[in-house]
């Protein structure tokens, strides 16, 4: 019924992913594609899946997940989505990706749409429950899809452990104890980099490691 198909994208090794539903609704998420070749991969993807790209949902703003946001909007005709309180990283995007010698090919200082709180997103028949995931950053979300067990869970998870905090090791804990090992033991999670996991395997992670 759902289908998602993985990318690693730019010099950060990130993972952009093309959600999917079997009547062809497509939203895609974090599109750091920023070079030809990479581009050419997702958009090749895009066309021989006949699929319709609706939207554009961002985890965060960090320049390696938003890098590509820029060539999808102007290909497919479609906004893009964000917490309103990562704002002020997408401005700095393209200065922060300097500091990794990255130059962003398409300069990509806004989201089209910022969201508060933790909506319900609506794309077709894709509805993407947020869950807010302060820590990463300030507007970390990670994107839940309940009736397809799924989850996104942005840089908050990194390769199925502990994300990266900008705000301290006990406010991570907290939101992956809070929003993430409360859900249904199979849920698929995908993050920002690295390879799936389930909930049960972070559960167990976080029990060996005996977390706060
Ligand atoms: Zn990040
Ligand atoms: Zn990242």
């Amino acid at each position: 019924m759902y289908k998602v198909k993985r990318f690693v994208f730019n010099k950060m090794a990130e993972n952009s992913f093309v959600l999917s539903h079997e009547n062809g609704d497509a939203v895609i998420i974090d599109p750091g594609c920023n070079n030809e070749s990479e581009r050419r991969v997702l958009s090749d993807y895009i066309e021989k899946e006949s699929l319709t790209p609706l939207s554009i949902v961002l985890t965060h703003g960090h320049f390696d997940h938003i890098m590509g946001a820029s060539f999808v909007a102007g290909k497919y005709g479609i906004k893009s989505w964000v917490h309103i309180a990562d704002k002020d990283e997408m401005v700095a995007a393209a200065q922060a990706a300097i500091v990794y010698d990255i130059k962003m090919e398409h300069a990509y200082p806004q989201a089209d749409n910022f969201f508060e709180g933790e909506p319900v997103l609506k794309f077709g028949a894709l509805e993407i429950h947020v869950l807010h995931t302060p820590s990463h950053s300030k507007g970390s979300v990670c994107l839940y899809l309940p009736d397809a067990d799924l989850l996104f869970a942005g840089d908050t998870i990194y390769n199925c452990t502990l994300g990266f905090s900008n705000d301290g090791f006990a406010s991570l804990i907290k939101v992956i104890r809070e929003k993430i090992l409360v859900l249904p033991p199979f849920t698929m999670v995908y993050s920002g980099h690295g390879l799936p996991c389930k909930i049960e395997e972070l559960r167990l992670l976080a029990s060996v490691r005996r977390l706060p």
